[in-house]
């Protein structure tokens, strides 16, 4: 398969490896936001977070706390980003899921998206619009 992180997951593109287990891999993001800037991977490919099964997201979950706690230790962050993004819309480059875990210091200006508004009884619309998409 042509997928990138499949090559590295196969050891035919090499990466800076923080973690790995039978079924995820961590390591550092060539494009750094932040230095320490790690990406969580499973191994099975799947595009986007909601085509894994539900076992291969508790095995991400369960990989994503402890390399969490490893990059906030091992970079002294004083906090951490984790970040999805999912399908290119919202910013996905690589069509492997990734889990982003980028170090955060007190004031270092990396800035955070901004908040909107909701105009009077548009809260409710949209979550009908949302509720009503549970399957
Ligand atoms: P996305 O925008 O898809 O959410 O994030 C893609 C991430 O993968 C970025 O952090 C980018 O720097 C990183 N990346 C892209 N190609 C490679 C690669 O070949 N090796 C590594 N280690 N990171 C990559
Ligand atoms: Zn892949």
């Amino acid at each position: 398969m042509d997928c990138i992180f499949c090559k590295i997951i196969r050891g035919e593109i090499p990466c800076a490896k923080i973690f790995e287990d039978e079924n995820t891999l961590a390591f550092l993001s060539i494009g750094p936001i932040s230095k320490g800037h790690t990406l969580v991977i499973p191994k099975k490919h799947a595009e986007v977070y909601m085509d894994l099964d539900d076992e291969s997201i508790n095995d991400l979950a369960t990989t994503l706390k402890k390399v969490a706690t490893m990059v906030k230790k091992g970079t002294g962050a004083d906090g951490l980003n984790l970040g999805l993004n999912v399908h290119e819309a919202a910013g996905q480059v690589v069509p492997h899921v990734h889990f982003h875990v980028i170090p955060r210091i007190n004031g270092d200006g990396l800035s955070t998206w901004p908040g909107g508004t909701y105009e009077d009884g548009e809260i409710e619309e949209w979550t009908k619009k949302i509720k009503g998409a549970l399957e």
